[in-house]
């Protein structure tokens, strides 16, 4: 067993944080965050770096799948920014990773390339007004026409829609009763006419605008389900294989980004702050405070990078990502309050960072599979009796 980080990801992490400091300076942060912008120039500025491709085989222009040095990049993104991370993970994971899964060879070819260049986006289109955790009921439907599909419904947080190539939609293509039989995967130009837009107006999470997409006699070529004739109907297994861990995994890194870049203001802050006479820092109480987050983080990462190491693999860990996606959201989000006691006042105040993080970790306990979610996925899939 080896716990040394590899001499790649610690140049990796280094180049990451100088592209950060140039290119995502904490005032620019600060103003997407309140814009609710998507920084175009950051994100390019980005894709020339290559790190999009890290999802990507070298055949179709990228650097070769590298689950692990992802997760790194989505850490670093997003101890600054989920402005730029989530269009990073738009980018490198819903689209490169899920093309790769499951895309037919004509898709990769087509579409991988793009991908490594930063050059296409894609939102998932999942969740609907009545359909949350339970995605096999999903009611948006799409229906053959010819050599086109016929598609009518309704999207709900649909994230980044507004800004992404093509929406990554889950619909029935078949009779409702057949429930994990009847779902496909299509890919809908975002531009298509009868796509309708509206932003939500949400928490935390900004730049990557959350939205609701109104799908209205949508047409789009049958070529566009994902994987061609062989995904006709395929979405359910789709969704729950391999990509699944990986989505798991890039809430993690993101709630570790946020975490971490809480516990470091806050951390700082306490050694300028003085009170009755001397720093903060000096009193017990806000001493145990980092020492705990300190260590909670510690093991955060411990277990995000041992989960994309097996994920990398190939391996089966569905209850280590699990196990994963629980822990750290949670702790993320414990740390991020914590932190804000730590500033007081000024936690609370939009002039610091600290507001931002809280309102961005408590929204990871509860996209990618909630909480309580994962905690049913750890049990059944460990082989609890069922209830
Ligand atoms: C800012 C934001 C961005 C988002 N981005 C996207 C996106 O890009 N694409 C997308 O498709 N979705 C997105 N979502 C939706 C997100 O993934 C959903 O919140 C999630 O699917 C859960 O649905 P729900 O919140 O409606 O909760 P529900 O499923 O209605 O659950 C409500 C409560 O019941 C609990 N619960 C539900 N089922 C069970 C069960 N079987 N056992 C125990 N407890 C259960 C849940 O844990 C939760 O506490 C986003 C949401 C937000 C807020």
């Amino acid at each position: 067993m080896d716990f040394s980080e590899p001499e790649h990801l610690r140049m990796l992490r280094d180049s990451l944080r100088k592209f950060v400091a140039q290119k995502m300076p904490r005032a620019e942060a600060a103003r997407w965050d309140k814009e609710n912008f998507f920084p175009v120039d950051a994100f390019e500025s980005l894709a020339e770096l290559g790190v999009i491709g890290l999802t990507v085989p070298e055949e179709h222009g990228g650097i070769g799948r590298d689950i692990l040095s992802t997760m790194v990049v989505i850490e670093e993104l997003s101890k600054r920014s989920l402005a730029v991370a989530v269009p990073y993970i738009m980018a490198a994971c819903y689209a490169g990773m899920n093309i790769v899964e499951c895309g037919s060879d004509t898709q990769k070819q087509t579409l991988l390339p793009k991908v490594a260049a930063g050059k296409l986006l894609f939102a998932y289109g999942w969740t609907e007004p009545d359909i949350g955790a339970d995605l096999a009921s999903v009611k948006s439907t799409a229906v053959r026409d010819g050599d086109e599909l016929v598609i009518n419904g309704e999207k709900r947080f649909c994230s980044g829609a507004a800004f992404c190539d093509f929406i990554y939609a889950l619909v029935r293509t078949g009779a409702p009763e057949n429930r994990y039989d009847n779902l496909s995967l299509v890919l809908i130009p975002s531009a298509a006419p009868g796509v309708s837009i509206r932003s939500i107006d949400a928490l935390g999470m900004k730049g990557a605008a959350t939205t609701d997409v109104g799908l209205l006699n949508v047409r789009v070529p049958v070529k566009n389900v994902v994987g061609e004739e062989a995904g006709w109907n395929r979405g359910w297994s789709m969704i729950t294989g391999s990509g699944l861990d990986v989505e798991k995994l890039e809430v993690a890194a993101m709630s570790l980004g946020i975490a971490t870049a809480a516990f470091e203001d806050a951390w700082n802050y306490s050694s300028e702050r003085q009170q009755f006479g001397k720093s903060i820092a000096t009193y017990q109480s806000i001493r145990h405070k980092l020492a705990d987050m300190q260590t909670q983080l510690h093991g955060a990462r411990l277990m995000l990078y041992h989960a994309a190491w097996l994920a990398d693999k190939g391996e089966r860990c569905g209850v280590e990502t699990s196990m994963t996606k629980l822990f750290v959201t949670e702790t993320a989000k414990s740390v991020a309050l914590e932190c804000q006691t730590i500033l007081g006042a000024y936690g609370y105040v939009k002039e610091f960072d600290m507001e931002r993080y809280v309102r961005d970790a408590l929204l990871m306990p509860i996209i990618g599979g909630s909480s309580a979610i994962q905690r049913n996925n750890i049990v059944n899939w460990s082989g609890l009796a069922k209830a």
